[in-house]
């Protein structure tokens, strides 16, 4: 059994004989995975089938999380965005979605209901193989939870696709910093991967790489080189292995550069 929410993968898959379907539930009109609010209290709550469109409209979410924008506002085009959401981006798991990286680096957590109850799973954890993860029989993504932006932090979501717009990602970066009170040392990072390994990959070591780092050029290298030797791209018509670990680093970097922008 298959979820529809904007269908702008599940409709493509079918009707292309990829997929093989004996039912197709609509779940957009259940009132919580539609639900999306942003509170002092709470943080960020994004409804698993909240198209792309109303999370970049939403003033006060692209505000405070224009990494997360990024990445919303490069999905499909317009038509796209408005039907397709960051819950079909993830349940689909392609090793490419471009939503994926960005969730991480904010430490977004999916919750899940089932016939067994509810449980709650980092985004990082949830896709186990490509078109694959950990949702059990019986079980879907209700929604996403963030924590509030933290003090002096900043992120950014790039990709490299060949043309200027609707191909898929030869290579994404998604990354999140978090600067001290004088804006001087880095407290806390992350690195997050698209299109390089078979799931969307934290390279954890090289978000360690920056913390207690002035975020200088050396810094950044290092962090680039890390997630540039986590990598594990395959070769393939739009890139082959070496090329895609190349981005790597040039997208690591330059994520950084934008998140720390954002955050100075
Ligand atoms: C022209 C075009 C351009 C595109 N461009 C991009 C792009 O630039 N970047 C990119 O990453 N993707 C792109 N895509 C792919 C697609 O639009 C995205 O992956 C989108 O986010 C999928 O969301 P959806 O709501 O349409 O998912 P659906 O198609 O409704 O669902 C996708 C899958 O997730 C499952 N699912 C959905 N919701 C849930 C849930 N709540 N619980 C459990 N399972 C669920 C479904 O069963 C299905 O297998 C493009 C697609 C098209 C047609």
């Amino acid at each position: 059994m298959q979820r529809l929410a904007g269908g702008t993968d599940i409709i493509v898959q079918v009707r292309e004989g990829r997929r093989d379907i004996d039912a197709l539930v609509d779940i957009k009109h259940i009132a919580e995975v539609n639900a999306l609010s942003f509170d002092a209290a709470n943080g960020l709550t994004i409804g698993a089938a909240v198209p792309c469109c109303l999370i970049y409209e939403h003033k006060a979410i692209a505000r405070a999380y224009p990494g997360l924008i990024d990445a919303v506002s490069l999905i499909g085009g317009i038509q796209i965005q408005s039907r397709a959401s960051l819950g079909g981006n993830l349940c689909n798991a392609s090793p490419a979605a471009d939503g994926i990286p960005v969730l991480i680096a904010l430490e977004g957590v999916c919750d899940i209901a089932g016939l067994k109850g509810t449980r709650s799973v980092p985004v990082e954890q949830f896709c186990t193989a490509p078109g694959k993860t950990v949702l059990q029989r019986g079980e879907f993504l209700v929604r996403f939870r963030f924590p509030l932006p933290k003090k002096q932090s900043g992120a950014a979501y790039l990709r490299f696709i060949p043309r200027n717009e609707m191909d898929i990602a030869v290579v994404g970066a998604g990354v999140s910093v978090q600067l001290d009170a004088a804006k001087a040392k880095c407290t806390a990072a992350r690195v997050a991967l698209a299109a390089v390994a078979p799931t969307p990959l934290l390279v954890a070591d090289a978000g360690a790489a920056l913390i207690g780092t002035a975020l200088d050029e050396a810094s950044i290298a290092k962090a680039a080189t890390l997630a540039q030797a986590a990598a594990k791209p395959l070769s393939d018509m739009r890139g082959d292995a070496d090329y895609r670990r190349h981005l790597v680093g040039v997208l690591v970097k330059r994520a950084l550069a934008v998140a720390i922008d954002r955050v100075k």
